[in-house]
């Protein structure tokens, strides 16, 4: 803890010397020194293979530059061993902060100890690190929300609550077993899903629907196509499904295949409700076009700008604003964070909310 406080102190001394060193001038405000002009940051994202890590790399560089930074962006192809190289490279090369999107969120203590020993502040940006004390502050979403609106959505449309009864089937998918947002979503749907499986109005035919048995490594399409695939070959032959819970929408896209190949989705078949997470515009185009029934829609371009201004912050000496200093306990600490709003979008109200929002245009979705 002390260690930690010397390193931030003297990262904001540091601050402070480059801006004595004659960068400053202009305006002479003691609040922005502006010292850090010119300052390299350094950005892990996990994986290309998803736009949304995408948009928030170019996100943040453009936050960050528009800040006076340089940046240096990386992405760990979802292997957690070649995150830690990088951000050990991002360290040799004298970044004066991290913004870092975990891929295993267990693997990163002895790296950040790195950076800490250097005085470099950490964001975790999305995904919270755990287990190290070296992770300054959080910026992210209220993550058991997203959980709270996919189930929330499924319940509705299903008309349960409103008079109808069931029994429905539905069956049960979460994210990546080490991604701590996995479990916040996933409490999040159960504590809007449980209490209608207790009342046998929700039927798991499976029987899968502990945590352990629903997970989906490294948010995998395909992986998640397989899983539906047996689900529907064990527990469906006679019966259908009426509901799947997806937290991210490349699953989404995997059980939507596993179901159109067991013939899904025309005729007396018609698609389950899916959720989803991240409005991708696949996604979006197929929830225009009836196959996926929701997504849960997370605007990527105020986190970049909450992590961007919090490492900016940290760099002058400033204390960052925080809306939330107690939901999130990395297992050293409880990290101080900038929780954003999620919202759910389906077809009523994408327009609206992704169109009129300045998220995509409609010639995109067309
Ligand atoms: C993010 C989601 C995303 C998922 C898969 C999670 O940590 O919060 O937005 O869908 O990772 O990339």
């Amino acid at each position: 803890m002390r260690n930690r406080r010397a390193a931030l102190a003297a990262a904001a001394s540091l601050a402070l010397t480059l801006t004595a060193c004659g960068q400053s001038g202009e305006g002479g405000s003691k609040e922005k020194p502006g010292g850090t002009e010119g300052a390299t940051i350094g950005i892990a994202m996990p994986t290309k293979s998803s736009e949304r890590w995408i948009s928030d790399g170019r996100n943040v560089v453009k936050d960050l530059e528009a800040k006076g930074y340089k940046t240096k962006l990386v992405y760990g192809e979802d292997d957690p061993e070649q995150q830690v190289s990088q951000i050990e490279n991002l360290i040799t090369q004298g970044v004066k902060g991290l913004i870092i999107a975990a891929i295993d969120n267990k693997s990163l203590n002895s790296v950040l100890q790195q950076a800490a020993d250097a005085g470099i502040p950490v964001i975790s940006y999305d995904r919270l690190i755990l287990g190290s004390k070296n992770v300054d502050y959080y910026a992210s979403f209220d993550n058991e929300k997203v959980g709270r609106l996919q189930g929330r959505y499924i319940v509705d449309k299903l008309g349960l609550g409103k008079g109808e009864k069931g029994p429905f089937n539905i069956e049960l998918f979460a994210g990546s077993n080490d991604d701590n947002n996995t479990r916040y979503f996933f409490d999040g749907a159960m504590s809007v899903l449980k209490p209608y499986m207790d009342k046998k109005q929700l039927v798991v035919r499976s029987g899968q629907t502990a945590l352990d048995k629903v997970t989906t490594l490294r948010w995998d399409g395909a992986t998640a196509q397989r899983r539906m695939d047996d689900i529907l070959t064990s527990s469906y032959k006679s019966q259908r499904v009426d509901a799947v819970l997806s937290p991210y929408d490349g699953i989404s896209i995997g059980v939507l295949s596993a179901l159109k190949s067991d013939g899904y989705g025309s005729g007396s078949r018609p698609l389950p409700v899916i959720t989803g997470q991240d409005a991708e515009l696949a996604s979006v185009k197929s929830i225009i076009s009836g196959q996926q029934t929701q997504t849960v829609y997370k605007d990527l371009r105020k986190l970049a700008e909450v992590a961007s201004t919090m490492v900016d912050d940290l760099l002058k000496g400033k204390k960052p604003e925080v809306n939330d200093t107690k939901s999130y306990d990395n297992g050293t600490k409880v990290v101080p964070a900038y929780l954003l709003q999620p919202v759910s979008v389906d077809k009523t109200n994408y327009e609206e909310v992704l169109v009129k929002g300045g998220y995509y245009t409609d010639a995109q979705l067309k």
